[in-house]
């Protein structure tokens, strides 16, 4: 009895003595994570996920200070008025400035029922490989918008794709793809009293899919965007936005362990990891670090008024030093409630723990996984 007394006395007076070293511990920590974020800020980082829609300098003195690439994303690829200036926008960076722009192109799918459509697309697509397009992007309107002359909903497990997506997995250039929304599509949208729309999809009603079981659900959209991954086994496919299954890192885990070709992107999603068990994502990072890209969806429109590029600039910062921090540190970060779509800059409710990742993993993330998934992506950088 004696002796167990002692112990428990050795055990608190050793946990008390632990105390201070605890402190002193803590403070290491922070500037361990302090570090880690300046080692981040200065390592070569890769933006996947941009649309630069007209030629910026204040986006190369961004890349500059932060070390930054952006790979520009051509999207929609229903209007030739809208697509082809995107086109020729990241052709023409990429040839003059290949330091700090990539790209990635698309494709038009309008005239898709007209025989010898894909041969056309498919001469269009060498065209842009040639031009130095790392990879091409399809867009969530298959899926959501376009109709066959039979009334049915296109998707993107239609054979009418077959040959490009072969074609795309022969050049070894990647596929991006936009498929779906985030499940709150299929979820009622969100209104004030007076009827204003909040999120995306009360501003969006042709992408809002709430009540319309006539629509395509979630659940089919991504089943069309499984059977691809399944039929193209050498079809290198990123998902953007987290392939839409941003909400919970198990729909990410399932599709991951059954399709190596598949790996996503962030695309402006940390918020939803944020909501999420931050061990959970964690974990989630430390065991899929070679499937996971960094991506703001950020960029520039075809005009931008002065006053504009000043506010752009400034989200850009914001955004990227908030996300930096949130990968890179253990810090507690406000954050808040952003389905307030009519608040620009909606008010912190509460603190997000960082994610502290180790830098293997930070080197992956942000640079090294574009690297491997968009071969050529690193030229001149
Ligand atoms: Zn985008």
């Amino acid at each position: 009895m004696i002796k167990l007394t002692a112990f428990f006395l050795l055990v608190a007076f050793v946990s008390c003595n632990m105390e201070p070293k605890e402190t002193e511990n803590s403070v290491e920590q922070s500037s361990v994570t302090y570090s880690k974020l300046e080692y981040l800020k200065n390592i070569k980082k890769i933006d996947i996920h941009t649309h630069i829609r007209s030629e910026q300098q204040f986006l190369v003195d961004f890349m500059d200070e932060w070390n930054f690439k952006f790979c520009t994303v051509c999207t929609i690829g229903s209007s030739s008025k809208y697509l082809q200036p995107q086109i020729d926008t990241a052709k023409m960076l990429y040839n003059k400035d290949p330091r700090h722009y990539a790209w990635i192109t698309t494709f038009d799918v309008s005239n898709r029922e007209e025989p010898d459509w894909a041969k056309s697309v498919i001469v269009k697509l060498k065209d842009d490989f040639n031009n130095g397009a790392v990879g091409v992007k399809v867009w969530k309107a298959i899926g959501m918008q376009y109709k066959k002359s039979n009334g049915e909903y296109l998707q993107l497990d239609d054979p009418v794709f077959t040959p490009i997506f072969n074609f795309i997995a022969q050049e070894e250039k990647t596929l991006m793809a936009h498929m779906g929304e985030p499940i709150h599509a299929w979820m009622p949208t969100y209104t004030t009293k007076k009827g204003v729309g909040r999120n995306y999809w009360a501003k969006h009603p042709e992408y809002s899919f709430w009540d319309k079981p006539e629509l395509p659900s979630y659940s089919d959209i991504m089943a069309a965007r499984d059977h691809v991954l399944e039929r193209h086994p050498n079809l290198k496919f990123v998902g953007a936005h987290l392939g839409s299954m941003e909400f919970d890192v198990d729909e990410m885990i399932t599709r991951f362990e059954r399709y190596p070709n598949f790996a996503v992107e962030l695309g402006g999603r940390t918020r939803y990891f944020m909501w999420q068990a931050r061990g959970k994502v964690y974990d989630f990072f430390i065991k899929y670090q070679d499937r996971l890209m960094y991506g703001t969806d950020k960029g520039s429109r075809f005009t931008m008024t002065d006053e504009i590029k000043k506010e752009t600039k400034k989200e850009i910062e914001f955004r990227n030093n908030l996300f930096l921090r949130y990968y890179a540190t253990n810090d507690e970060i406000p954050w808040g409630n952003i389905i307030a779509g009519d608040r620009p800059k909606p008010q912190p409710s509460y603190n997000v723990t960082g994610l502290n990742l180790p830098k293997e993993v930070l080197d992956k993330f942000f640079y090294k996984n574009a690297v491997n998934w968009f071969p050529g992506i690193d030229k001149d950088f």
